[in-house]
């Protein structure tokens, strides 16, 4: 199996080597990532500093999914947007910013949010994941079409100084329906947000994906990690398939 790997390159190898230094991950990691997709939607607070990191890790496709035009309002936390954007598209501007980080890289943009219509499709373009948009709907989605497809997906999310981020991966642990079994009343599009805690979040998240490929490490599957960085307490709940249909075969 290993031979179907990718090689790396002198490039590759000065520009990963501080991370293959690292326990499980090595030369065969940094091929793994090589030979990796990520889907990531949506590519803002969260989503960004998640594509970012990615991207740094040497991850050989992202996919990415973000529609909309850059408002004065993203740039507390979207650090993938320039001032320079304000009113054109966040799209052109995530891949902008993601090709001079790494341009050794696949990426591939899409300026749609992700719904019923199109999840199916747009998830097949990846094996993994991240989900980091704010709304249910979106959320609910791309896990079922991760359910469908038996691909794991690492959600990450924050309200305030509060973050959550769990992996649901169907066959293994139990699928974000399982956990939340609809869309909370409460939960609105706007909400306070702190940038320094959707970074959080967003790195949890990529160390979550970088693991999953790799196979270093423990990934947070059937496990729900949470965190108030008001206090800086942080929490590790334990989640199971809840026996309802969304999930089982
Ligand atoms: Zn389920």
């Amino acid at each position: 199996m290993e031979n179907e790997l990718p090689a790396l390159t002198d490039a590759d190898r000065a520009r990963y080597e501080w991370q293959m230094w690292c326990p499980g991950i090595g030369g065969e990691g940094q091929r793994k990532l090589k030979d990796a997709s990520v889907l990531i939607s949506r590519c803002g607070g969260v989503g960004g500093v998640v594509a970012y990191q990615l991207a740094a890790a040497g991850v050989g496709k992202l996919v990415i999914v973000h529609a909309g035009n850059i408002k004065p309002s993203d740039l507390n936390r979207q650090l993938l947007m320039t001032d320079a954007g304000i009113g054109h598209s966040r799209a052109e501007s995530i891949e902008r910013r993601l090709r001079e980080f790494n341009p050794h890289i696949e990426i591939e943009v899409v300026p749609e949010n992700i719904g019923d219509e199109n999840a199916y499709e747009l998830v097949s373009k990846a094996g993994i994941v991240a989900s980091c948009a704010p709304l249910f709907p979106e959320r609910f989605a791309m896990n079922d079409a991760c359910v469908r497809q038996g691909k794991p997906m690492v959600d990450a999310a924050m309200y305030d100084f509060e973050i959550q981020m769990s992996v649901y991966w169907v066959g293994r642990g139990p699928c974000m329906r399982c956990v939340y079994p609809e869309a909370p009343p409460y939960w609105k599009r706007q909400f306070p947000v702190l940038g320094a805690v959707s970074s959080t979040v967003a790195s949890l998240a990529a160390a979550e994906v970088v693991k999953i490929i790799t196979g270093c490490g423990e990934p947070s599957i059937g496990r729900l990690v949470t965190g108030d960085l008001r206090t800086m307490e942080f929490r590790k709940l334990r989640v199971r398939k809840s026996g309802a249909t969304c999930c089982s075969s």
